[in-house]
C-alpha cells in the first residue's frame, strides 16, 4: 500500500491502510481496535488487550506510513510491488515499518490473542514525516496509550541473525548559514582578483567544520562512552555505498562515530546552478549544516556551538549570519530491569543468539522530513532521495 505520509494524495491510502490494520489486529481477538487521529493528523490504529489482573501493560509501537519512492527509474521493480529474494520480501516501506506492524501481530497471534499481560498495540500513521501530530495525539489519548512499558519496532537488528536492542539515539539540529561579501553581484572580468566571492567564502568556511581526519571541529560537542560492538570498516562501506577510495570520516571505532560521536554534514547549498552561471561573483550564498548530536550532549547547547563556530571561522572578514534550526534531543537509556531481562530472554529464545545494543541516527523534530536511519543499508535505502515526481499511486 502506498501510504506515503509526505503525500497528501496518499491520505486515501493511509485511511485504508489504517482500516486493514485495524481488521487484522480485531481478527486475532485484540478486544478494543480503534482508529484515532487528531485535527490535521494521519489515522493511527489503537488496538488494546487489557492487564489480566496485576499484570503490567506494554505499548507495541510501529507506524504505517513510508517514505515518498523518489525516482521509479531507480528502482529495480515497482515500489509498492513486494520482491521475494533469497527468502526476504523487498518493497518500499517493507522493513520501515510494516514488518514492525506484522511483528505485532505475530506476537499476539502467538497467544492465540490472549497474551499473559496487558498489551496496547499503537501503529502510527505519519512517522515518516516527523510525528507533527504525536504530542497532541499522546495527550488527547493518554489514557488509552498509558502503559509500564513501551517497546518500538521501528529500527534495525546489527546483522541479519542477530537480534538487536536500540538503547541510544543522536540527537539532530541545524543551522543556516548565509555569508555576504558584496551589495551585488558584479563582473569577474572587472572585478575579480581582489574581490571575495561569496561562494568561495561559504566554502572556505564549510571546509572549516572537520579537521584533516574529518573529525568534527566544533568546540564545545560532548562524545559519549565508547561502546563494544565492533562494527567493520569493510561492512560499513558495502552498507552505505561510499565510493571505493574514498576515505572515511572521523577516527576511532566505526560503531562509535556512528551512534556516539557529533556529526556535521553540509546538507545543501544555495548558489547559482552551473548552468545558468556567467562571470559574475556572486555576493550572496547560504548552506544548511546539519548537526548529529552525541547521547549525552545538549542539543541547543550543540547548535550554539555550531552557530558560534560559523561565525568565529568567517574567511576574510565577510558578513555572516546564522539561523538555528529546531533541534531534537539525544536519548541514551540504560538497558536494565525486568523489561531488558525478558527481552533478552525471548530474542534468545526467537534468534539463538544474544541481543546486542546498538545505536541509532534520531529523529527531527517539527515537519523535516527524516532521511532514513543510519544504517541504511539496501539499494532501496540509498535511494531515498525525493527527486523527480512524487505522485502517489492508486492501491
Ligand atoms: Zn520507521
Amino acid at each position: 500500500m502506498p501510504t506515503i505520509s509526505a503525500d497528501d494524495s496518499c491520505n486515501q491510502n493511509i485511511q485504508l491502510s489504517a482500516e486493514l490494520i485495524a481488521s487484522l489486529f480485531t481478527e486475532i481477538g485484540q478486544p478494543r481496535v480503534e482508529i484515532l487521529s487528531v485535527p490535521g493528523g494521519k489515522p493511527a490504529v489503537v488496538a488494546r488487550y487489557p492487564a489480566p489482573g496485576g499484570q503490567p501493560t506494554i505499548l507495541l509501537y510501529a507506524h504505517h506510513d513510508v517514505q515518498p519512492v523518489g525516482d521509479p527509474d531507480d528502482w529495480t521493480n515497482p515500489a509498492f510491488e513486494p520482491i521475494e529474494r533469497d527468502g526476504r520480501l523487498f518493497g518500499r516501506g517493507t522493513a520501515d515499518d510494516k514488518a514492525g506492524v506484522v511483528a505485532h501481530l505475530a506476537a499476539l497471534r502467538a497467544h492465540d490473542g490472549q497474551p499473559p499481560i496487558g498489551v496496547t498495540v499503537f501503529i502510527e500513521g505519519e512517522e515518516e514525516i516527523g510525528s507533527p501530530h504525536l504530542r497532541q495525539f499522546l495527550i488527547r489519548y493518554q489514557d488509552k496509550l498509558s502503559a509500564d512499558i513501551i517497546l518500538l519496532a521501528d529500527s534495525q537488528n546489527y546483522d541479519l541473525h542477530i537480534p538487536s536492542l536500540t538503547t541510544s539515539l543522536r540527537g539532530t539540529t541545524s543551522c543556516i548559514v548565509e555569508v555576504r561579501t558584496l551589495d551585488q553581484d558584479v563582473h569577474s572580468g572587472t572585478y575579480g582578483g581582489p574581490t571575495p566571492d561569496a561562494l568561495t567564502a561559504l566554502c572556505r568556511l564549510l571546509a572549516t567544520l572537520h579537521d584533516e581526519d574529518g573529525n568534527t571541529a566544533i568546540k564545545g560537542l560532548l562524545t559519549a562512552n565508547a561502546g563494544a560492538l565492533d562494527y567493520s570498516e569493510e561492512r560499513f562501506r558495502s552498507e552505505s555505498g561510499v565510493v571505493p577510495g574514498v576515505h572515511l570520516l572521523g577516527s576511532g571505532p566505526i560503531a562509535d562515530r556512528l551512534w556516539r560521536k557529533p556529526a556535521v554534514s553540509v546538507l545543501g547549498i544555495d548558489a547559482c546552478p552551473v548552468d545558468e552561471t556567467s562571470n559574475v561573483l556572486k555576493a550572496h550564498a547560504r548552506a544548511k549544516v546539519g548537526l548529529r548530536v552525541a547521547p549525552g550532549d545538549d542539543a541547543i547547547r550543540a547548535r550554539q556551538a555550531l552557530a558560534r563556530h560559523l561565525v568565529a571561522n568567517a574567511p576574510w572578514g565577510v558578513e555572516v549570519t546564522v539561523t538555528e534550526g529546531s533541534a531534537s534531543q539525544p536519548h541514551a537509556i540504560e538497558p536494565t530491569g525486568a523489561a531488558f531481562d525478558a527481552a533478552r530472554i525471548a530474542l534468545r529464545g526467537a534468534y539463538g543468539e544474544d541481543a546486542v545494543e546498538i545505536g541509532a541516527g534520531g529523529r527531527d523534530l517539527g515537519n523535516q522530513r527524516r532521511r532514513g536511519p543510519q544504517l541504511a543499508s539496501s539499494r532501496a535505502k540509498r535511494k531515498r532521495r525525493t527527486h523527480g515526481p512524487r505522485k502517489c499511486l492508486p492501491i
